[in-house]
């Protein structure tokens, strides 16, 4: 019996601008921490008759699967605003697997040593935030929200320096590809419009093959992927997830969320929350993410001018124009995705103010951000006496007034709330909780974790330890030196 690797490597085959070809350097001791058995059966993948060793083996780098072929991809990125050549500096990408529905996709090891775009890095990753990345991605795809996956963790048998020596580890992550924003800027900047066209003929190929034929295929990507980020951003705000390192390099032109560094959901509901510490001007706060996806825009649309249009005047301008799109879009998708949360059918021109009202309460009475949904659908993990409170009070008439004017039933109005706001998300003690047990060989508590994070949207009776905000004062931090 076999796993049912099919590799079909067409970023290898693309030019060496694109791309180093390199393997995993091997490490000392590999040793299987966790596998994602029902991804590996959504992608044809069947390990169940290979032995823990093996699994450690494979999912370490040390042995490659036949049909692979490993390469390091170039690419370039703004971080925090300044414009940097990068490229994989910790990762390689062994292949594109293809399962039996004809899906691609990469199969990438994060952790998985050096390369000709490591820098100054040491091309590793330490075990918590590989974990971390595993919990938080898969959090994601429970939640409905595009995210790359993860199919594995190893832990490499050797400690890596960072602020004290670390376990290392290395995370098998599945992508529809890891094409960005960032890959775009690297060609553009080489100024060869022979490159760049590659590019997009490759990525059109890839994601967007519904325009290969069109007039302006450079114009209608940039359209698509505005939509993309557009929807991705406004599933962000909707369950309060904030990315932290919104660079150009990790976003995604699949759409997909990526690179899962100092990420964390909100509690408290506050739109200025920063949970990165090298995050000290709140670049990336919660509510600067729809801007900041606009700004990572304009720079993917800097990269295609020269596609857009022979005369570059005429390029620019329609370029601006397009990019200037996005805030309409937005809005409206915004304001859709929070009728949604209040199980709100039609549209009134004053739910904007109802909506904004409520977040204005929960704002200045620090209220719990998921569970105040929860409240509103009855399904709390407990009693909160903030709800007594007759601001909050007041709202509510006005809300079941409006509920009231609902052409469809109250059910159907509970199921759409029911489908949009959340019971469980990971939870920032929860996660640290689980991550230092992992780190002490008890993998328990990280498997439970997972488990419940599976099914977000069901009531279940186990879930209530998972629901409660911690009542820890200390600001969360997360940090990137990962
Ligand atoms: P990230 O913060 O993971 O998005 O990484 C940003 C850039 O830094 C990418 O080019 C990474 O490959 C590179 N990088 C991050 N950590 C390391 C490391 N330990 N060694 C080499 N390169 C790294
Ligand atoms: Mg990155």
């Amino acid at each position: 019996m076999t796993i049912g690797w099919h590799f079909n490597n067409t970023y290898s085959k693309l030019s060496d601008t694109f791309r180093e070809e390199i393997k995993p350097v091997p490490v000392n001791n590999p040793e299987l921490v966790i596998l994602n058995k029902s991804l590996a059966s959504e992608l044809d993948l069947n390990f169940s008759n290979i032995n823990k060793d093996e699994l450690s083996k494979i999912f370490s780098g040390n042995s490659l699967p036949n049909g692979s072929n490993s390469i390091a991809q170039a690419y370039a990125g703004h971080q925090f605003g300044h414009f940097t050549m990068l490229g994989d500096g910790r990762a390689v990408l062994i292949g594109e697997h293809t399962t039996k529905s004809n899906k691609k996709y990469d199969i990438q090891f994060k952790g998985s040593g050096k390369t000709a775009f490591s820098r100054n890095g040491d091309g590793r990753a330490a075990l918590g935030p590989m974990l971390r990345e595993y919990i938080i991605s898969e959090a994601m795809n429970g939640l409905n929200i595009p995210t790359t996956r993860s199919l594995a963790v190893v832990k490499t048998g050797e400690n890596i320096q960072r602020e004290t020596a670390l376990q290392g580890a290395i995370l098998t992550r599945v992508a529809s590809s890891h094409i960005r924003v960032g890959t775009f800027q690297y060609i553009a900047a080489r100024q060869k419009k022979d490159e760049l066209k590659t590019l997009l003929d490759y990525t059109i190929n890839r994601h967007y093959p519904e325009i290969k034929n069109s007039n302006n295929q450079a114009l209608d990507l940039l359209n698509l992927l505005i939509d993309r980020q557009c929807n991705l951003v406004v599933n962000w705000m909707r369950v309060g997830f904030i990315h932290g390192v919104m660079n150009t390099d990790n976003m995604t032109i699949s759409g997909e969320t990526i690179d899962y560094g100092p990420c964390a959901f909100k509690d408290t509901y506050d739109p200025k929350t920063v949970f990165s510490s090298i995050d000290q001007m709140g670049r990336y706060a919660y509510c600067n993410q729809p801007v900041i996806t606009k700004w990572n825009l304009a720079r993917f649309a800097e990269c295609l001018i020269p596609l857009i249009d022979k005369d570059q005047d005429k390029a620019v301008k329609i370029a601006t124009e397009t990019i200037n799109s996005f805030e309409k879009k937005y809005e409206e998708k915004w304001i859709n995705m929070m009728r949604d949360k209040l199980g709100l059918f039609g549209l009134e021109d004053k739910d904007k103010f109802l909506i904004l009202d409520l977040l204005t309460w929960m704002h200045e009475k620090k209220a719990d951000y998921t569970n105040t949904f929860c409240h509103l659908m009855d399904l709390a993990p407990k009693k909160d006496k903030l709800f007594d409170d007759n601001d909050f009070i007041n709202w509510r008439k006005r809300w079941e007034e409006r509920l009231s004017k609902n052409n469809d039933s109250s059910k159907k109005s509970l199921e759409l709330m029911r489908n949009n706001n959340p019971l469980v998300i990971p939870r920032n003690h929860k996660v640290e909780e689980v991550l230092k047990a992992a780190e002490k060989n008890n993998l328990k508590p990280l498997n439970q974790l997972i488990e419940i994070l599976k099914d977000p949207y069901t009531q279940k009776n186990d879930i209530d330890d998972y629901q409660i905000a911690s009542n820890s004062n200390e600001k969360y931090q997360t940090f990137c030196g990962t």
